[in-house]
């Protein structure tokens, strides 16, 4: 029995769900599929921060505050390079925060699924994978799933979206262009408890508002080590060169020790305990896909999956189903045809991604600094603006040419000329 609506989406991850609630709150009819049976599933592979830059979206969606009731901790980010600390002046919050966040995913997927499901006008197909798209000529014109009973079911829409992860079966089916890049580090995480500050202060702080912490990023130069607060516990990631893959899977608690240990101010894990499994990357790639095909889009990892050291990726699936939305809700309302509306996704997505992805992809290489990220981080750590576009830029709110404009980049210079030389 074919079913109908009005836009189907595939995974009911963030970007699913996100682009679920958004298209039901203009009226449309959506069914999103998703492959898992459990409400409460969850991505695992994942360190949890949310980047400031996604912040309005979630505040869009009406889910900030759910997020701080689910756990969600308000977290700015900080920078160490060889030259020194790159950190935010202030916390700023309203329109220009400056806070990300984050929360576990055991909390913000089932979170997200839950409230998409019960958002009127969304029908969550729980235990069905897509197995085929239809078409009519060369539109896409819905989806073939299987259900949990193991049967064919079609449905017709006037828009399909991939929303169904880094290897989005989706983006097969449609043959999209797809650019994968290799990664050359080797990245592994846990959840620890008993993290102090290196003082030996808590790292969550709890006052009479929301709770806040300090996420930290060691650009060890290759290595990297980044350390994230969460409730309750405190995520500890190391990424080293994939030539030492090997040697460090052999101990990945003295993996992790040795390199936090000597991290210039490094945690203090005197009564630290790991609570849960390593998370080891062994193999990772990069994908750009182009995120349109004639009444198709893919969204979120679906669309670009981007080297995970930079947390980015929950933010740009958050991102991109409501750039999604904005493009194509009011002329699915209003009967308009989908191919304008789709360029103008694609656009937005490439406009706000493209450099962004450009660089991601070149530093997963596990290349060593070079002389112009040296020179804008060592001039960072003296110049407060400098600091700051640079954090706009890792918190992903502008991309490179945005925050680094000949004026801000001759500034830089000089900076950088003055502190050699003293
Ligand atoms: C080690 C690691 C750490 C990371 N840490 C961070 C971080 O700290 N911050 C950050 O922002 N990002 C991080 N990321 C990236 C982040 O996890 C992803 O970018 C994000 O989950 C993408 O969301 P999504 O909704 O596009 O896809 P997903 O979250 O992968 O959701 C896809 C959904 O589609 C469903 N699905 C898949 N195939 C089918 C099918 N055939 N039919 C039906 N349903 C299907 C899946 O079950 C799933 O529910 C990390 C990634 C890795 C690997």
């Amino acid at each position: 029995m074919t079913q109908r609506c009005d836009v189907v989406i595939v995974g009911a991850g963030i970007a699913g769900c996100a682009a679920a609630i958004a298209y039901a709150r203009y009226g449309l009819r959506v069914i999103l599929v998703e492959a898992h049976r459990n409400t409460d599933a969850f991505k695992r592979a994942c360190t949890h921060l949310i980047q400031s830059s996604a912040v309005p979206t979630l505040r869009r969606l009406g889910l900030e505050a759910e997020v701080e009731a689910a756990g969600g901790i308000r977290t700015d980010l900080e920078f160490h390079t060889r030259a020194g600390w790159v950190r935010y002046p202030r916390i700023a919050s309203g329109p220009d925060a400056t806070y990300g966040y984050n929360i576990r995913r055991s909390q913000l997927d089932p979170l997200l699924r839950r409230t998409a499901a019960e958002t009127d006008g969304v029908r969550l197909l729980r235990g069905a994978r897509v197995r085929e798209l239809q078409r009519d000529g060369r539109r896409v014109t819905g989806v073939v799933v299987q259900n949990e009973a193991g049967e064919l079911v079609p449905i017709d829409a006037r828009l399909t979206i991939g929303a169904d992860g880094r290897h989005s079966a989706v983006a097969g089916l449609a043959r999209v262009r797809t650019i994968k890049t290799s990664h050359g580090r080797f990245g592994c995480f846990a959840h620890y408890t008993g993290v102090l500050d290196k003082s030996g202060a808590e790292l969550v702080t709890r006052g009479d508002g929301p709770a806040q912490a300090t996420s930290r990023l060691w650009l060890l130069d290759p290595d990297i080590a980044y350390m994230l607060p969460n409730d309750g516990r405190t995520v500890l990631a190391a990424m080293v060169s994939s030539e030492r893959r090997d040697e460090s899977l052999r101990n990945l608690d003295n993996h992790i020790n040795s390199i936090f240990s000597r991290l210039p101010g490094g945690p203090d894990l005197s009564n630290a305990r790991r609570v849960s499994n390593f998370t080891p990357i062994k193999k990772y790639q990069s994908v750009w896909r182009r995120p349109i095909a004639p009444g198709l889009a893919l969204i979120g990892d679906a669309a670009l999956v981007t080297d995970y050291l930079w947390g980015a990726g929950i933010g740009w699936a958050l991102q991109s189903s409501e750039w999604i939305t904005d493009a194509t809700a009011l002329p699915l309302v209003s009967g308009e045809p989908m191919a304008p509306a789709l360029r103008k996704y694609a656009y937005r997505h490439f406009r706000r991604l493209g450099l962004h992805h450009a660089f991601n992809a070149n530093f997963a290489t596990g290349r060593k600094m070079n002389a112009l990220e040296r020179v804008l981080f060592g001039a960072a750590t003296a110049d407060e603006e400098i600091g700051a576009r640079l954090l706009d830029f890792g918190s992903r709110k502008l991309n490179p040419l945005q925050a680094f404009g000949p004026g801000l980049l001759a500034r830089a210079w000089r900076l950088h000329r003055a502190l050699e030389a003293a």
